[in-house]
Protein backbone atom coordinates (compact mmCIF):
# COMPACT_ATOMS: atom_id res chain seq x y z
CA UNK A 1 0.00 0.00 0.00
CA UNK A 2 1.44 3.42 -0.98
CA UNK A 3 1.82 6.30 1.42
CA UNK A 4 -1.10 8.56 1.89
CA UNK A 5 -1.23 11.43 -0.04
CA UNK A 6 -3.92 14.72 -0.03
CA UNK A 7 -5.79 16.42 -2.08
CA UNK A 8 -6.66 20.22 -1.78
CA UNK A 9 -9.91 19.49 -3.61
CA UNK A 10 -10.92 15.85 -4.50
CA UNK A 11 -13.32 15.13 -7.25
CA UNK A 12 -15.12 12.03 -7.74
CA UNK A 13 -16.47 11.10 -10.79
CA UNK A 14 -14.89 12.76 -14.80
CA UNK A 15 -18.44 12.69 -16.20
CA UNK A 16 -20.44 16.14 -16.96
CA UNK A 17 -20.79 16.70 -13.26
CA UNK A 18 -17.55 15.79 -12.17
CA UNK A 19 -14.90 17.36 -15.06
CA UNK A 20 -16.77 20.43 -14.96
CA UNK A 21 -16.59 20.78 -11.33
CA UNK A 22 -13.22 19.41 -11.45
CA UNK A 23 -12.23 22.27 -14.38
CA UNK A 24 -14.44 25.64 -12.90
CA UNK A 25 -12.42 24.30 -9.73
CA UNK A 26 -8.99 24.69 -11.38
CA UNK A 27 -10.17 28.07 -12.90
CA UNK A 28 -10.31 29.15 -9.41
CA UNK A 29 -6.84 28.47 -8.86
CA UNK A 30 -7.94 25.33 -7.06
CA UNK A 31 -5.27 22.10 -6.87
CA UNK A 32 -7.60 19.04 -8.05
CA UNK A 33 -7.64 15.81 -8.45
CA UNK A 34 -10.17 13.95 -10.38
CA UNK A 35 -10.67 10.06 -9.91
CA UNK A 36 -12.68 8.03 -12.13
CA UNK A 37 -13.30 4.50 -12.04
CA UNK A 38 -12.56 4.13 -15.96
CA UNK A 39 -9.75 5.71 -17.60
CA UNK A 40 -11.12 8.18 -20.22
CA UNK A 41 -12.91 11.17 -18.61
CA UNK A 42 -16.50 12.32 -19.96
CA UNK A 43 -18.72 9.58 -17.31
CA UNK A 44 -21.67 8.09 -18.96
CA UNK A 45 -22.59 10.87 -20.83
CA UNK A 46 -19.44 10.14 -23.73
CA UNK A 47 -18.84 7.37 -23.24
CA UNK A 48 -21.73 5.21 -23.35
CA UNK A 49 -25.23 8.05 -23.25
CA UNK A 50 -25.63 10.85 -24.69
CA UNK A 51 -22.86 11.57 -27.48
CA UNK A 52 -23.01 7.52 -28.76
CA UNK A 53 -26.53 7.35 -28.54
CA UNK A 54 -26.77 10.96 -31.01
CA UNK A 55 -24.30 9.44 -33.24
CA UNK A 56 -26.43 6.36 -33.89
CA UNK A 57 -29.38 8.70 -34.02
CA UNK A 58 -27.69 10.86 -36.94
CA UNK A 59 -27.13 7.74 -39.11
CA UNK A 60 -30.55 6.80 -38.19
CA UNK A 61 -31.92 10.04 -39.46
CA UNK A 62 -29.77 9.78 -42.96
CA UNK A 63 -31.51 6.30 -43.35
CA UNK A 64 -34.95 7.58 -43.29
CA UNK A 65 -34.41 10.14 -45.01
CA UNK A 66 -32.75 8.67 -48.02
CA UNK A 67 -35.16 6.04 -47.59
CA UNK A 68 -38.11 8.83 -47.67
CA UNK A 69 -36.95 11.12 -50.60
CA UNK A 70 -38.33 9.13 -53.23
CA UNK A 71 -41.36 11.29 -53.77
CA UNK A 72 -38.88 14.28 -54.48
CA UNK A 73 -37.80 12.81 -57.30
CA UNK A 74 -34.88 11.03 -55.92
CA UNK A 75 -33.52 7.90 -55.02
CA UNK A 76 -30.98 6.32 -53.73
CA UNK A 77 -32.01 2.68 -54.25
CA UNK A 78 -31.42 0.53 -50.79
CA UNK A 79 -29.19 1.54 -48.69
CA UNK A 80 -26.35 -0.97 -47.40
CA UNK A 81 -24.75 -0.59 -43.43
CA UNK A 82 -21.62 -1.51 -42.87
CA UNK A 83 -22.28 -2.16 -39.13
CA UNK A 84 -18.44 -2.08 -38.19
CA UNK A 85 -17.97 0.90 -39.87
CA UNK A 86 -20.60 2.45 -38.13
CA UNK A 87 -19.48 1.13 -34.79
CA UNK A 88 -16.19 2.44 -35.58
CA UNK A 89 -17.08 5.80 -36.68
CA UNK A 90 -19.30 6.36 -33.33
CA UNK A 91 -16.22 5.34 -31.27
CA UNK A 92 -14.17 7.66 -32.83
CA UNK A 93 -16.22 10.51 -32.15
CA UNK A 94 -16.27 9.15 -28.60
CA UNK A 95 -12.23 9.31 -28.21
CA UNK A 96 -12.32 12.58 -30.25
CA UNK A 97 -14.44 14.26 -27.24
CA UNK A 98 -12.60 12.19 -24.47
CA UNK A 99 -9.61 12.57 -25.90
CA UNK A 100 -10.21 16.76 -25.53
CA UNK A 101 -11.57 15.93 -22.23
CA UNK A 102 -7.91 14.85 -21.18
CA UNK A 103 -6.07 17.88 -22.75
CA UNK A 104 -8.23 20.61 -20.97
CA UNK A 105 -7.06 18.64 -17.66
CA UNK A 106 -4.09 18.69 -18.36
CA UNK A 107 -3.88 21.83 -19.73
CA UNK A 108 -5.68 23.00 -15.96
CA UNK A 109 -2.92 21.07 -14.68
CA UNK A 110 -5.83 18.89 -12.57
CA UNK A 111 -4.30 15.56 -11.78
CA UNK A 112 -6.35 12.82 -13.45
CA UNK A 113 -6.45 9.21 -11.57
CA UNK A 114 -7.78 6.17 -12.93
CA UNK A 115 -9.47 4.21 -10.35
CA UNK A 116 -12.47 3.69 -8.03
CA UNK A 117 -13.04 5.52 -5.32
CA UNK A 118 -14.31 4.57 -2.11
CA UNK A 119 -14.48 6.49 1.18
CA UNK A 120 -12.90 5.11 3.98
CA UNK A 121 -13.71 7.12 6.73
CA UNK A 122 -14.00 11.14 7.68
CA UNK A 123 -11.59 13.08 4.84
CA UNK A 124 -9.98 10.14 3.00
CA UNK A 125 -10.42 7.74 0.83
CA UNK A 126 -8.92 4.86 -1.34
CA UNK A 127 -8.43 4.71 -4.55
CA UNK A 128 -8.09 1.20 -6.10
CA UNK A 129 -6.76 0.70 -10.09
CA UNK A 130 -4.51 -1.00 -11.97
CA UNK A 131 -1.78 -0.95 -9.44
CA UNK A 132 -1.39 -0.40 -5.49
CA UNK A 133 -4.12 0.82 -3.62
CA UNK A 134 -3.57 4.90 -2.77
CA UNK A 135 -4.71 6.08 0.02
CA UNK A 136 -5.80 10.21 -0.10
CA UNK A 137 -6.46 12.37 2.85
CA UNK A 138 -8.87 15.33 1.31
CA UNK A 139 -9.44 19.12 2.39
CA UNK A 140 -13.09 19.03 0.35
CA UNK A 141 -14.55 16.58 -1.97
CA UNK A 142 -17.26 16.81 -4.74
CA UNK A 143 -18.98 13.59 -5.36
CA UNK A 144 -20.34 12.85 -9.47
CA UNK A 145 -20.04 9.41 -9.24
CA UNK A 146 -23.38 8.91 -11.39
CA UNK A 147 -26.01 6.38 -12.35
CA UNK A 148 -26.34 3.14 -13.60
CA UNK A 149 -28.69 1.18 -15.21
CA UNK A 150 -31.60 -0.45 -12.93
CA UNK A 151 -31.77 -4.18 -13.49
CA UNK A 152 -35.34 -5.78 -13.56
CA UNK A 153 -35.24 -8.07 -10.89
CA UNK A 154 -36.01 -12.03 -11.34
CA UNK A 155 -34.37 -11.49 -15.45
CA UNK A 156 -32.12 -14.20 -16.35
CA UNK A 157 -28.42 -14.06 -16.78
CA UNK A 158 -28.34 -13.93 -20.74
CA UNK A 159 -26.17 -12.26 -23.29
CA UNK A 160 -29.33 -11.19 -25.27
CA UNK A 161 -30.69 -8.98 -22.65
CA UNK A 162 -29.13 -5.74 -22.85
CA UNK A 163 -29.05 -2.38 -21.23
CA UNK A 164 -28.35 0.67 -22.92
CA UNK A 165 -24.86 0.72 -22.72
CA UNK A 166 -25.02 -2.70 -24.40
CA UNK A 167 -27.08 -1.63 -27.16
CA UNK A 168 -24.95 1.08 -27.97
CA UNK A 169 -22.01 -0.77 -28.60
CA UNK A 170 -23.95 -1.85 -31.50
CA UNK A 171 -22.76 -5.98 -30.99
CA UNK A 172 -25.96 -6.95 -33.64
CA UNK A 173 -28.82 -5.68 -35.29
CA UNK A 174 -31.18 -8.35 -33.84
CA UNK A 175 -33.61 -8.85 -35.92
CA UNK A 176 -36.38 -8.74 -33.55
CA UNK A 177 -35.95 -5.80 -30.63
CA UNK A 178 -38.29 -5.72 -27.51
CA UNK A 179 -37.38 -2.61 -25.73
CA UNK A 180 -38.69 -2.87 -22.23
CA UNK A 181 -39.31 0.78 -21.46
CA UNK A 182 -40.46 3.53 -23.49
CA UNK A 183 -38.88 6.64 -21.73
CA UNK A 184 -36.61 8.77 -23.37
CA UNK A 185 -33.70 6.12 -24.05
CA UNK A 186 -35.68 3.29 -25.23
CA UNK A 187 -37.69 6.10 -27.86
CA UNK A 188 -33.77 6.44 -28.83
CA UNK A 189 -33.08 2.72 -28.81
CA UNK A 190 -36.67 2.61 -31.10
CA UNK A 191 -35.60 4.95 -33.49
CA UNK A 192 -32.01 3.82 -34.04
CA UNK A 193 -32.76 0.07 -34.17
CA UNK A 194 -36.08 0.70 -36.63
CA UNK A 195 -33.24 2.60 -38.60
CA UNK A 196 -30.87 -0.17 -38.91
CA UNK A 197 -33.45 -2.35 -39.60
CA UNK A 198 -34.67 -4.49 -36.43
CA UNK A 199 -38.35 -5.45 -35.80
CA UNK A 200 -38.82 -3.13 -32.91
CA UNK A 201 -41.36 -3.56 -29.97
CA UNK A 202 -41.78 -0.91 -27.33
CA UNK A 203 -43.60 -1.68 -24.25
CA UNK A 204 -44.34 0.64 -21.51
CA UNK A 205 -45.71 0.43 -18.46
CA UNK A 206 -47.27 3.98 -18.78
CA UNK A 207 -50.31 4.63 -20.30
CA UNK A 208 -48.31 6.68 -23.15
CA UNK A 209 -45.08 6.89 -24.24
CA UNK A 210 -42.48 9.43 -22.52
CA UNK A 211 -44.40 9.43 -19.24
CA UNK A 212 -43.84 12.63 -17.96
CA UNK A 213 -44.14 14.72 -21.42
CA UNK A 214 -47.40 15.82 -22.84
CA UNK A 215 -49.35 13.45 -24.12
CA UNK A 216 -50.21 15.30 -27.49
CA UNK A 217 -46.95 15.63 -28.24
CA UNK A 218 -46.14 12.05 -26.83
CA UNK A 219 -48.34 10.54 -29.33
CA UNK A 220 -46.52 12.45 -32.22
CA UNK A 221 -43.64 10.59 -31.20
CA UNK A 222 -45.38 7.40 -31.08
CA UNK A 223 -47.35 7.95 -34.19
CA UNK A 224 -43.54 8.25 -36.39
CA UNK A 225 -42.55 4.90 -34.47
CA UNK A 226 -45.25 3.22 -35.14
CA UNK A 227 -44.96 4.43 -39.02
CA UNK A 228 -41.18 3.01 -39.34
CA UNK A 229 -42.77 -0.56 -38.22
CA UNK A 230 -42.32 -0.03 -34.37
CA UNK A 231 -45.14 -1.77 -32.16
CA UNK A 232 -45.82 -0.03 -29.09
CA UNK A 233 -47.77 -1.73 -26.63
CA UNK A 234 -48.35 1.36 -23.52
CA UNK A 235 -50.39 0.62 -20.28
CA UNK A 236 -48.56 -3.01 -20.41
CA UNK A 237 -46.54 -4.64 -17.72
CA UNK A 238 -44.14 -7.49 -18.64
CA UNK A 239 -44.94 -10.18 -15.95
CA UNK A 240 -42.42 -13.10 -16.86
CA UNK A 241 -39.24 -13.52 -19.04
CA UNK A 242 -38.36 -16.70 -20.37
CA UNK A 243 -34.94 -17.35 -22.72
CA UNK A 244 -34.87 -20.70 -24.62
CA UNK A 245 -31.91 -21.24 -27.24
CA UNK A 246 -34.06 -19.43 -29.95
CA UNK A 247 -35.63 -16.28 -28.67
CA UNK A 248 -36.11 -14.50 -24.99
CA UNK A 249 -39.40 -14.35 -24.85
CA UNK A 250 -41.89 -11.38 -22.63
CA UNK A 251 -45.16 -12.39 -21.60
CA UNK A 252 -47.34 -9.16 -20.95
CA UNK A 253 -50.14 -8.07 -19.41
CA UNK A 254 -52.67 -5.10 -19.26
CA UNK A 255 -53.08 -3.05 -22.60
CA UNK A 256 -51.53 -5.63 -24.70
CA UNK A 257 -51.94 -8.73 -23.50
CA UNK A 258 -49.40 -12.15 -24.49
CA UNK A 259 -46.01 -12.87 -25.58
CA UNK A 260 -43.19 -10.76 -27.46
CA UNK A 261 -40.41 -13.13 -28.88
CA UNK A 262 -37.60 -11.37 -29.77
CA UNK A 263 -33.98 -12.01 -30.41
CA UNK A 264 -32.56 -9.57 -28.12
CA UNK A 265 -34.46 -7.47 -25.64
CA UNK A 266 -33.34 -3.61 -23.89
CA UNK A 267 -34.31 -3.17 -20.82
CA UNK A 268 -34.57 1.40 -20.07
CA UNK A 269 -36.32 1.61 -17.30
CA UNK A 270 -34.48 3.90 -15.62
CA UNK A 271 -30.88 4.37 -13.97
CA UNK A 272 -30.46 4.51 -10.09
CA UNK A 273 -28.19 7.19 -8.07
CA UNK A 274 -24.55 5.34 -7.57
CA UNK A 275 -24.36 7.00 -3.67
CA UNK A 276 -23.61 2.93 -2.71
CA UNK A 277 -20.97 2.58 -4.59
CA UNK A 278 -18.63 5.40 -2.86
CA UNK A 279 -18.77 4.09 0.88
CA UNK A 280 -20.89 6.90 1.52
CA UNK A 281 -21.13 5.64 5.17
CA UNK A 282 -17.68 5.85 5.99
CA UNK A 283 -17.35 9.67 5.10
CA UNK A 284 -20.72 10.24 7.54
CA UNK A 285 -22.92 11.16 4.22
CA UNK A 286 -26.57 10.59 4.70
CA UNK A 287 -28.02 8.53 1.40
CA UNK A 288 -30.96 7.81 0.78
CA UNK A 289 -32.64 4.42 -0.14
CA UNK A 290 -32.75 5.24 -3.81
CA UNK A 291 -28.55 5.17 -3.82
CA UNK A 292 -29.19 9.55 -4.06
CA UNK A 293 -26.75 11.90 -1.63
CA UNK A 294 -29.45 14.19 -0.70
CA UNK A 295 -27.73 17.71 -1.39
CA UNK A 296 -29.13 21.48 -1.23
CA UNK A 297 -29.24 24.32 -3.47
CA UNK A 298 -25.36 24.85 -3.15
CA UNK A 299 -24.55 21.01 -4.01
CA UNK A 300 -23.53 21.04 -0.29
CA UNK A 301 -24.48 17.73 1.36
CA UNK A 302 -25.19 17.16 5.09
CA UNK A 303 -21.16 17.26 5.77
CA UNK A 304 -19.77 20.19 5.65
CA UNK A 305 -16.75 19.90 2.91
CA UNK A 306 -18.60 16.93 0.98
CA UNK A 307 -20.19 18.50 -2.47
CA UNK A 308 -22.79 16.18 -4.58
CA UNK A 309 -23.83 17.12 -7.99
CA UNK A 310 -25.18 15.40 -10.98
CA UNK A 311 -27.04 11.65 -11.37
CA UNK A 312 -26.08 10.64 -7.72
CA UNK A 313 -28.32 13.84 -6.52
CA UNK A 314 -31.23 12.49 -7.99
CA UNK A 315 -33.81 13.01 -10.71
CA UNK A 316 -33.30 14.80 -13.43
CA UNK A 317 -30.84 12.78 -14.51
CA UNK A 318 -29.48 15.06 -17.17
CA UNK A 319 -26.10 16.17 -18.21
CA UNK A 320 -26.57 19.39 -18.70
CA UNK A 321 -27.81 19.61 -15.34
CA UNK A 322 -25.00 18.07 -13.99
CA UNK A 323 -22.85 20.13 -15.39
CA UNK A 324 -24.45 23.24 -14.09
CA UNK A 325 -24.15 21.83 -10.63
CA UNK A 326 -21.24 20.69 -10.91
CA UNK A 327 -20.14 24.28 -11.92
CA UNK A 328 -21.99 25.59 -8.61
CA UNK A 329 -20.47 22.87 -6.33
CA UNK A 330 -16.63 24.00 -7.75
CA UNK A 331 -17.59 28.09 -7.06
CA UNK A 332 -19.15 27.48 -3.51
CA UNK A 333 -16.28 25.02 -1.88
CA UNK A 334 -13.74 27.80 -3.91
CA UNK A 335 -15.91 30.38 -1.14
CA UNK A 336 -18.37 31.85 -4.01
CA UNK A 337 -21.64 32.83 -3.67
CA UNK A 338 -23.13 30.24 -6.07
CA UNK A 339 -26.62 28.40 -5.89
CA UNK A 340 -28.50 25.80 -8.42
CA UNK A 341 -32.00 27.39 -8.23
CA UNK A 342 -33.94 26.85 -11.38
CA UNK A 343 -36.90 25.13 -12.41
CA UNK A 344 -36.19 25.34 -15.95
CA UNK A 345 -34.17 22.35 -16.96
CA UNK A 346 -34.68 21.54 -20.44
CA UNK A 347 -35.97 17.81 -21.48
CA UNK A 348 -35.33 16.20 -24.85
CA UNK A 349 -35.71 12.85 -26.63
CA UNK A 350 -33.56 12.97 -29.91
CA UNK A 351 -36.31 10.54 -31.76
CA UNK A 352 -37.69 11.76 -35.05
CA UNK A 353 -39.20 14.13 -34.80
CA UNK A 354 -37.33 15.30 -31.69
CA UNK A 355 -39.95 15.84 -28.36
CA UNK A 356 -38.33 18.61 -26.26
CA UNK A 357 -40.10 20.57 -23.25
CA UNK A 358 -39.15 22.99 -20.91
CA UNK A 359 -40.77 24.36 -17.40
CA UNK A 360 -44.27 22.77 -15.64
CA UNK A 361 -46.46 20.83 -18.01
CA UNK A 362 -50.32 20.79 -18.05
CA UNK A 363 -50.37 18.18 -15.88
CA UNK A 364 -47.39 19.63 -13.10
CA UNK A 365 -49.72 22.96 -13.26
CA UNK A 366 -53.06 21.71 -12.96
CA UNK A 367 -51.93 19.32 -9.86
CA UNK A 368 -50.62 22.37 -8.61
CA UNK A 369 -53.83 24.36 -9.14
CA UNK A 370 -51.93 26.81 -11.46
CA UNK A 371 -53.93 28.89 -13.77
CA UNK A 372 -52.62 28.44 -16.97
CA UNK A 373 -54.04 28.79 -20.83
CA UNK A 374 -52.17 26.72 -23.96
CA UNK A 375 -51.49 27.88 -27.42
CA UNK A 376 -50.23 25.18 -30.12
CA UNK A 377 -48.78 26.02 -33.93
CA UNK A 378 -48.83 23.36 -35.83
CA UNK A 379 -46.05 22.50 -37.91
CA UNK A 380 -47.70 21.45 -40.82
CA UNK A 381 -48.81 25.33 -41.12
CA UNK A 382 -44.85 25.86 -41.02
CA UNK A 383 -43.35 26.57 -44.78
CA UNK A 384 -39.76 26.15 -43.46
CA UNK A 385 -40.63 22.39 -42.23
CA UNK A 386 -42.53 21.29 -45.53
CA UNK A 387 -39.74 22.80 -47.60
CA UNK A 388 -37.20 20.50 -45.36
CA UNK A 389 -39.35 17.41 -45.43
CA UNK A 390 -40.39 17.48 -42.47
CA UNK A 391 -43.37 15.37 -40.41
CA UNK A 392 -45.75 15.94 -38.20
CA UNK A 393 -45.19 18.63 -34.85
CA UNK A 394 -46.27 21.37 -32.89
CA UNK A 395 -44.53 24.03 -30.63
CA UNK A 396 -46.80 24.41 -27.83
CA UNK A 397 -46.70 27.50 -25.30
CA UNK A 398 -48.07 27.83 -21.95
CA UNK A 399 -49.03 31.19 -20.25
CA UNK A 400 -50.31 32.57 -17.14
CA UNK A 401 -53.91 34.11 -18.22
CA UNK A 402 -53.09 36.99 -15.61
CA UNK A 403 -49.87 38.30 -16.50
CA UNK A 404 -49.31 36.61 -20.10
CA UNK A 405 -46.26 35.25 -18.52
CA UNK A 406 -44.83 32.12 -20.26
CA UNK A 407 -44.73 29.11 -18.13
CA UNK A 408 -43.33 26.34 -19.84
CA UNK A 409 -43.43 24.59 -23.53
CA UNK A 410 -43.34 21.68 -25.19
CA UNK A 411 -41.80 21.61 -29.42
CA UNK A 412 -42.37 18.46 -31.22
CA UNK A 413 -40.47 18.44 -34.74
CA UNK A 414 -37.04 18.00 -36.27
CA UNK A 415 -34.75 20.06 -34.41
CA UNK A 416 -37.17 20.70 -31.76
CA UNK A 417 -34.25 20.77 -29.31
CA UNK A 418 -32.68 23.37 -30.87
CA UNK A 419 -35.45 25.39 -30.42
CA UNK A 420 -35.85 25.21 -26.76
CA UNK A 421 -32.77 27.48 -26.37
CA UNK A 422 -34.79 30.62 -27.32
CA UNK A 423 -37.23 29.73 -25.09
CA UNK A 424 -35.76 28.49 -21.92
CA UNK A 425 -33.98 32.14 -22.36
CA UNK A 426 -37.61 33.72 -22.83
CA UNK A 427 -38.58 31.54 -19.53
CA UNK A 428 -35.30 32.69 -17.38
CA UNK A 429 -36.00 36.26 -18.43
CA UNK A 430 -39.20 36.29 -17.31
CA UNK A 431 -40.89 36.91 -20.56
CA UNK A 432 -44.76 37.22 -21.75
CA UNK A 433 -45.89 35.90 -24.82
CA UNK A 434 -46.40 39.35 -26.17
CA UNK A 435 -42.50 39.43 -25.67
CA UNK A 436 -42.10 36.91 -28.18
CA UNK A 437 -44.49 37.49 -30.48
CA UNK A 438 -43.31 40.87 -30.89
CA UNK A 439 -39.81 39.73 -31.16
CA UNK A 440 -39.50 39.67 -34.97
CA UNK A 441 -38.15 35.88 -36.19
CA UNK A 442 -36.54 35.26 -39.22
CA UNK A 443 -38.89 33.53 -42.15
CA UNK A 444 -38.60 30.88 -42.99
CA UNK A 445 -37.25 29.32 -39.97
CA UNK A 446 -38.62 26.52 -37.36
CA UNK A 447 -37.92 29.27 -34.86
CA UNK A 448 -41.30 30.94 -36.25
CA UNK A 449 -43.35 28.45 -34.75
CA UNK A 450 -42.38 29.85 -31.48
CA UNK A 451 -43.21 33.14 -32.28
CA UNK A 452 -46.81 32.20 -34.03
CA UNK A 453 -48.00 30.17 -31.17
CA UNK A 454 -47.20 32.84 -28.90
CA UNK A 455 -49.31 35.09 -31.55
CA UNK A 456 -52.16 33.06 -31.90
CA UNK A 457 -52.77 33.23 -27.87
CA UNK A 458 -52.97 36.75 -28.51
CA UNK A 459 -55.17 36.68 -31.19
CA UNK A 460 -52.67 38.14 -33.82
CA UNK A 461 -51.67 34.93 -35.67
CA UNK A 462 -52.25 35.61 -39.84
CA UNK A 463 -50.62 32.57 -40.74
CA UNK A 464 -53.80 30.30 -39.86
CA UNK A 465 -57.32 31.18 -39.78
CA UNK A 466 -58.71 31.49 -36.10
CA UNK A 467 -62.23 32.02 -35.83
CA UNK A 468 -64.02 33.65 -32.58
C1 LIG B 1 -28.15 6.01 -23.32
C2 LIG B 1 -28.14 7.32 -22.61
C3 LIG B 1 -28.37 8.47 -23.29
C4 LIG B 1 -28.36 9.69 -22.63
N1 LIG B 1 -28.60 10.81 -23.34
C5 LIG B 1 -28.61 12.00 -22.71
C6 LIG B 1 -28.81 13.19 -23.43
O1 LIG B 1 -28.96 13.17 -24.65
N2 LIG B 1 -28.81 14.36 -22.76
C7 LIG B 1 -28.63 14.41 -21.40
O2 LIG B 1 -28.66 15.50 -20.84
N3 LIG B 1 -28.43 13.29 -20.68
C8 LIG B 1 -28.41 12.09 -21.31
N4 LIG B 1 -28.17 10.96 -20.59
C9 LIG B 1 -27.96 11.09 -19.14
C10 LIG B 1 -26.52 11.55 -18.85
O3 LIG B 1 -25.63 10.63 -19.41
C11 LIG B 1 -26.31 11.68 -17.37
O4 LIG B 1 -27.29 12.51 -16.81
C12 LIG B 1 -24.95 12.28 -17.07
O5 LIG B 1 -23.93 11.48 -17.62
C13 LIG B 1 -24.74 12.41 -15.57
O6 LIG B 1 -23.51 12.98 -15.34
P1 LIG B 1 -22.77 12.73 -13.96
O7 LIG B 1 -21.58 13.62 -13.99
O8 LIG B 1 -23.71 12.85 -12.84
O9 LIG B 1 -22.28 11.22 -13.95
P2 LIG B 1 -21.83 10.16 -15.03
O10 LIG B 1 -21.77 10.69 -16.37
O11 LIG B 1 -22.66 8.95 -14.74
O12 LIG B 1 -20.33 9.87 -14.61
C14 LIG B 1 -20.05 9.28 -13.39
C15 LIG B 1 -18.64 8.77 -13.46
O13 LIG B 1 -18.29 8.35 -12.15
C16 LIG B 1 -17.49 7.21 -12.25
N5 LIG B 1 -17.59 6.51 -10.97
C17 LIG B 1 -18.68 5.92 -10.42
N6 LIG B 1 -18.37 5.44 -9.21
C18 LIG B 1 -17.07 5.75 -9.00
C19 LIG B 1 -16.17 5.51 -7.94
N7 LIG B 1 -16.55 4.90 -6.81
N8 LIG B 1 -14.90 5.94 -8.07
C20 LIG B 1 -14.48 6.58 -9.19
N9 LIG B 1 -15.30 6.83 -10.23
C21 LIG B 1 -16.57 6.42 -10.12
C22 LIG B 1 -18.05 6.43 -13.42
O14 LIG B 1 -17.04 5.60 -13.98
C23 LIG B 1 -18.47 7.56 -14.36
O15 LIG B 1 -17.45 7.80 -15.31
C24 LIG B 1 -28.13 9.73 -21.23
C25 LIG B 1 -27.88 8.56 -20.52
C26 LIG B 1 -27.87 7.36 -21.20
C27 LIG B 1 -27.59 6.12 -20.43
Amino acid sequence: MSEKQHADLVVIGAGPGGYAAAFRAADLGRSVVLVDARVTLGGVCLNEGCIPSKALLHAARVLHEADNIGEWGISFGKAKIDIDALRKRKEAIVSQLTTGLAQLARRRKVRCVAGRAVFTGIDELAVSGTGAEERWSFGQAIVAAGSSPVRLPGWPEDDRIWDSTAALELRAVPRRLAIVGGGIIGLEMATIYAALGSSVTVIELADQVAPGAEPDAAELVRASLKARGCGIHVATRVVAVAASASEVTLLCEGGFVGEVAADAVIQAVGRRANGGAVGAQAAGLAIEANGVIPVDSQCRTNRANIFAVGDITGAPMLAHRATHQGKVAAEVASGHAAAFDTAFIPSIAYTDPELAWVGPTTAQLKSAGIPFKVSRFPWAASGRNLASGGSDGQTMLIHSPDNLRLLGATVVGPGAGELLAAIGVALEMGSTISDIALTVHAHPTLSETVAFAAERALGTLTDLYQHS
